[in-house]
């Protein structure tokens, strides 16, 4: 199981299934809401349990973003026609034992920095 939270604590989550999907996204929306790129996976969202209070926001009609309100942690992206939902990866306490496997939306990344690792990208 793995096991995550926001900054502050008040937002916490477990995720009680297989995680897939490790992936950096550097799209414009990831980009704005959390500073920089946006690492996550994704879970059935039967299989993730949130306590605390998540608010979400909408950058567009397809999909959700959840972020604590307290203290600004973006946590979980969600599209409104898929049963998964991506969780960040940099808010899991411990081993994760997940590993990157893509980086995604690259034709939108800011230009102050390359990306040099051995990632796939697309
Ligand atoms: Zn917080
Ligand atoms: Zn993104």
């Amino acid at each position: 199981m793995l096991k995550g939270s926001c900054l502050c604590g008040e937002v916490t989550f477990e995720v009680n299934a297989p995680a897939d999907g490790a992936s950096v996204c550097h799209c414009g929306q990831c980009r704005k809401q959390s500073g920089h790129v946006w690492s996550s996976a994704h879970a059935a969202e039967t299989a993730i349990h949130i306590a605390g209070p998540v608010h979400w926001f909408e950058a567009s009609p397809a999909a959700k973003r959840g972020f604590c309100a307290r203290c600004g942690s973006f946590l979980f992206w969600k599209a409104h026609d898929e049963d998964t939902m991506s969780f960040a990866l940099g808010a899991l306490d411990g081993e994760t034992g997940l590993k990157l496997e893509k980086h995604i939306f690259t034709a939108d990344k800011g230009d102050y920095y390359e990306i040099d690792d051995e990632v796939p990208q697309s």
